[in-house]
């Protein structure tokens, strides 16, 4: 089998204890397949990159024996692809110019009665959708996004992962009714995850994504895209979270620090213990990620268990 499989971090800060849990997590399931495991660096969110923190990023998973099978792909390098793919979703009419601010957004939906915000993100009400209104036209665009009414009709998305079931997370997303018309490229130039990631893991053979399950949201929107733009849709694990101490994800804010390398074996050991691997005994992180990928086969099985 052609296994391809990638870590995708953002460079807004070094690794911390979670975003070394899907490292190593889709190292691992790279090895056990005998594929290849690449690193992109998803430095699109210009705001959010902080300088040196991607080779910061790439000097920890050294540490730690995680190196990729190639030169790591840099976004920032990739507009002309992302030009493309945005070329050919306006072609076939499933992209189009959104000249409204955020405060307008909000009036819109007030007055359609929902003041539904969702992760922070309001669901479009589509004042743009034919066109910008005339009296938005002397405004600089501001942003471009996808579609989601094909013909009057919402879009649903059903997926599987090879971990998560229908009991934990919500596997068929109506699109149009729970995120709507999406950002592809946003108000201040930046292009969006979703269409980054999508041309990205496409361009870079991708056929096995292993990340978090904070991530897991976003599934239904990169099929679509895929399907919008006649890619490959590849196959999904979603991994376990590491918790802080209230129980929300690990973050900046409640508690993530920095990784301690002064002994990577224990540091993986720790990732480990999130995905659920018993104990190893190895001296090196070579060795100890030799042993890993070994007891990776249990840990997959038990992963596609139902009911967890
Ligand atoms: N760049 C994303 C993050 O750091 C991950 C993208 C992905 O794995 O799809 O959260």
């Amino acid at each position: 089998m052609t296994y391809i499989g990638r870590f995708a971090p953002t460079p807004s800060g070094p690794l911390h204890a979670g975003s070394l849990v899907a490292a190593l997590a889709s190292w691992l399931d790279a090895r056990h397949h005998g594929g290849r495991w690449l690193v992109r660096i998803e430095d699109v969110d210009r705001p959010r990159v902080l300088p040196g923190a991607a080779e910061v990023i790439l000097g920890q998973l050294a540490r730690c024996a995680l190196v990729p099978d190639e030169p790591p792909l840099w976004q920032s390098t990739r507009d002309a692809a992302y030009e493309a793919a945005l070329a050919r979703l306006r072609r076939a009419g499933l992209a189009y110019d959104c000249a409204c601010t955020r405060r307008e957004i909000g009036e819109a939906l007030l007055l359609q009665g929902h003041a539904h915000a969702r992760h922070g993100e309001r669901i479009y009400p589509g004042t743009c959708r034919g066109g910008v209104p005339p009296a938005l036209r002397r405004r600089p665009v501001r942003a471009v996004r996808l579609l989601t009414q094909r013909g009057g009709a919402p879009v649903c998305i059903e997926w599987e992962d090879r971990r998560l079931d229908a009991s934990v997370q919500n596997m068929t997303q109506n699109v149009t009714e729970a995120v709507g018309d999406f950002v592809l490229r946003r108000a201040d130039g930046c292009w969006a995850y979703q269409l980054a990631v999508v041309v990205d893991d496409a361009a870079q053979g991708v056929t096995h994504v292993v990340r978090g399950e904070d991530l897991a949201d976003n599934t239904a929107r990169q099929i679509l895209l895929q399907r919008d733009l006649g890619l490959p849709t590849p196959s999904y694990l979603h991994t376990p979270l590491v918790l802080g101490a209230d129980g929300a994800k690990l973050s900046k804010q409640n508690g993530a620090r920095a990784l301690d390398l002064a002994d990577p074996v224990a540091t993986l050991s720790a990732a480990a213990l999130v995905l659920g691997l018993p104990p190893l005994l190895a001296g090196t992180p070579g060795a100890w990620l030799d042993q890993a990928v070994s007891a990776w086969a249990g840990i997959i099985a038990r992963y596609s268990q139902p009911q967890r």
